[in-house]
């Protein structure tokens, strides 16, 4: 391939990239040769450069021909760049291409793609395919990252890396992403899809191997606990009416971007482990090996992958799996125990409350009363049952006396956990001895933090859907008060945020008492962690920290408030104060934006002026996810505002999208419609419309509002954005039923006493 005329496309460091989204299954070598390139800019492509030859200021850049390889696969990245290398036991060279200055800030990301490549060569009994690895950070990217074979491309946050400005959470964000592109190199470049109907096979491997590695580098993260996160946003995702199929039938190249979804990442990688869970490590990884040895350098479909799992481990892949992957949505599993049997029902789940008459072929490993008893098997109809009788009358005398406890009786002392660790993905509701006996189970400890995570958002999402009340939501909450894992705690926070939100549209005048009953469940794990970092503190600490004081920030807690103040002051006259390190920064914005208004705007003019002299693209990240928070219209609407300015890169709109305050929701949509034509043109080519759709739709709460949304798109159709508008649709109208039950409740929460009874 040849490029003749692309020096005019020079934007700073930047110049030009070329990707295609097109026929995964075109396969073809490629020669890529550059022209009149300026001699002081790096020009970077799939291959190492063969030659070089100067023309006064000017240079031809030819590189070696590639390997076999999809066209969507082909980069060349020119512009200005600093970089740091590496080189593997194996020779692979690794480059990291930063902006000028900021080498520095590549060391991590190199070490995490030696690190990763040199295991994925292991893991996959199967050397990298090319020469070098080159990682090129470039300064607009609606994505993250891109895999480009041998050249991967990122967003600068996704791969700088800075002691001063990044939070544990982009450290932690920083090795999945690499880890994720670095195993692409494997599956989806050596290995790609037929068709884009398998895209899931790309990005759900990548996704769950990315989290298979982290594991092995970091197992102090716990990151597969961090994983249960991708597979809720899974599992909110295809609870909706309107998800779609992991495989799912795509007729033009074209109409594939707006399946890059959490159905192709997170449903992909989480069936993916459900599997791996119930075949096992040896035999799962077994099977890859021999997959990559028969599909190198070819295409694959779906089916061939199941084809070798089943020849290797004897199991019937094929018949479990392509459901899961054929079908849309996943099961929720109503368990019940009646002398000594557990029934099964298994209904799908949809938070619209709907039903259908889907079935899912369901592995299911439980847990009695401790996790050396447990039973596995296959759900395969609609009902089913299990006799456990044997488990009343253990006595193992060399258990601790907990579990003799727990064993004496399932139904009111003992527990029962479905789903063990969460590797399933599918949902469970218990009956109420059994809620009774895993309430128990979670005060005494006796718990993973996986499953106290899974019966709290199993709970969350069964009360959205109206199949429980919102008072035994309140009640699950009150047994984590002493929680101090970070995954559980993160879990209950967004639930909190979530159940605040959802209640100051139902019954705004009980907002004041739950956000106190939120604070309460919060302030132990906020005493135990304070402000200021131990010595040689523990990632998950400091990520939990960043969440428990933003979240007490958030719902006005006013010693959290003030501190927080205080330290954000400390730290506008003293960059270098030790009073705000990285991880309560969060928090500090958040105190400074809450109580900001028109007639109080000193704190947006202090958070804009953080932003434009910092220079760290982490810290600018950090401020612009929460300057939309105020509650004030005024000042949301200039924050808006400025995403139509020079000041904001295009792609960073999200983060102040995602950022916009339930106050002012109303103010958004306003602001979206009074701009659309505007908003359109900028940001539709790139899919980032998608997150104007659902960051402004999806946090209304009434049929009215989504009628509106509807009449509005019904004038402005914008097909690449249907899918996301009508799945933000259905979240608007789900919670517009939520309520209504909410409502009728109301009468009960007084007779119940809920929240006076849960505040002392
Ligand atoms: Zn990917």
């Amino acid at each position: 391939m040849h490029f003749n005329r692309w020096t005019n496309l020079l934007i700073n460091n930047f110049l030009y990239m070329f990707g295609l989204v097109t026929i995964s299954s075109l396969q073809a070598t490629f020669k890529i040769t550059l022209e009149n390139v300026p001699i002081e800019l790096t020009a970077l492509s799939n291959m190492p450069i063969l030659e070089e030859k100067l023309d006064g200021h000017l240079k031809t850049v030819c590189f070696k021909e590639s390997v076999v390889m999809s066209t969507y696969l082909v980069a060349v990245v020119v512009g200005l760049y600093d970089h740091i290398k590496d080189i593997t036991d194996d020779g692979i060279m690794i480059q990291v291409y930063t902006p000028t200055g900021k080498s520095e800030k590549g060391k991590f990301a190199l070490n995490i793609a030696m690190k990763t490549l040199d295991f994925f060569e292991k893991y996959f009994s199967m050397p990298y395919p090319l020469p070098k690895l080159d990682m090129v950070s470039v300064p607009e990217f609606s994505g993250g990252a891109m895999e480009n074979y041998g050249l991967i491309t990122y967003r600068e946050t996704e791969l700088l890396q800075d002691e001063l400005h990044s939070a544990a959470a982009n450290v932690i964000r920083l090795t999945i992403v690499v880890a994720h592109e670095v195993a692409h190199h494997w599956f989806g470049n050596l290995v790609t899809m037929e068709w884009w109907t398998h895209l899931w096979l790309n990005e759900g491997f990548a996704t769950w191997v990315s989290y298979l590695v982290t594991d092995k580098l970091f197992p102090e993260w716990k990151i597969w606990n961090q994983f249960l996160r991708e597979m809720t946003s899974g599992l909110r995702m295809d609870g909706l009416e309107q998800s779609h199929p992991i495989e799912v039938e795509i007729h033009q190249a074209r109409s594939v971007l707006e399946f890059f979804d959490a159905i192709s990442y997170r449903k992909g990688s989480s069936v993916i482990r459900m599997l791996q869970d119930y075949l096992g490590d040896e035999i799962f990884q077994k099977s890859l090996g021999m997959y990559m040895k028969k599909y190198a350098f070819a295409n694959a479909k779906t089916e061939d992958l199941w084809n070798v799992l089943t020849e290797v481990s004897g199991v019937e892949v094929n018949t479990i799996m392509e459901i899961w992957t054929k079908q849309k949505g996943y099961p929720v599993i109503s368990v019940e125990l009646k002398d000594r049997v557990l029934k099964f029902e298994q209904n799908q789940f949809l938070s619209s409350g709907s039903c259908s008459d889907s079935q899912w072929i369901v592995p299911i490993i439980l847990s009695l009363g401790s996790y050396s008893k447990q039973k596995k098997f296959l759900l395969q109809t609609k009902n089913g049952q299990l006799d456990i009788a044997e488990f009343f009358h253990s006595s193992d005398i060399s258990s601790s006396g907990h579990e003799q406890h727990n064993q004496k009786d399932f139904g009111n002392n003992g527990w029962i956990k479905i789903n063990v660790h969460q590797a399933g993905f599918y949902r469970v509701k218990y009956d109420n001895n059994l809620m009774v006996g895993l309430k128990n189970a979670i005060e005494g400890n006796y718990l993973s933090a996986a499953d106290e995570y899974g019966i709290l958002d199993d709970t969350f999402a069964l009360c959205e859907a109206c199949e429980m009340p919102f008072s035994s939501l309140l009640s699950l909450m009150e047994v984590y008060r002493k929680e101090l894992d970070y995954i559980v705690l993160s879990r209950l926070i967004d639930v909190c945020y979530s159940a605040v939100n959802i209640i100051s549209d139902a019954i705004p005048e009980l907002v004041s008492d739950l956000k106190q009953f939120c604070i309460n469940l919060l302030l132990l794990s906020a005493e135990k962690l304070g402000w200021d970092a131990a010595s040689e503190e523990s990632q998950l600490n400091s990520l939990m920290r960043e969440e428990v004081l933003k979240a007490l920030a958030s719902f006005g807690h006013p010693q959290t408030r003030e501190e927080a103040t205080k330290r954000f002051h400390a730290f506008l006259d003293n960059r270098n104060t030790s009073l705000l390190p990285v991880n309560t920064r969060k928090a500090a914005y958040t105190a400074i934006i809450r109580n900001t208004s028109a007639d109080n705007r000193n704190g947006l003019d202090w958070l804009l002026k953080l932003y434009r002299e910092v220079g760290s693209v982490q810290e600018e990240t950090r401020v612009l996810c929460s300057i939309a928070s105020s509650p004030d219209s005024i000042i949301v609407t200039e924050v808006l505002n400025l995403m139509l300015s020079d000041e904001v890169r295009r792609q960073d709109i999200v983060y102040i999208l995602s950022g916009i305050s339930w106050e002012c929701r109303a103010t958004a949509w306003s602001w979206f419609k009074e701009n659309w034509e505007r908003i359109l043109k900028t940001w539709a080519p790139e899919m980032l419309l998608t997150h104007f759709v659902r960051d402004i739709i999806a946090p209304f709460t009434s049929h009215e509002m989504a009628d509106e949304v509807e009449e509005f798109f019904a004038t402005h159709p914008v097909p690449s954005v249907a899918m996301n508008l009508k799945q933000s649709l259905e979240l608007v109208r789900i919670k517009a039923r939520w309520i209504e039950h909410i409502k009728k409740e109301k009468e009960s929460f007084k007779e119940l006493k809920m929240f006076s009874l849960v505040l002392t």
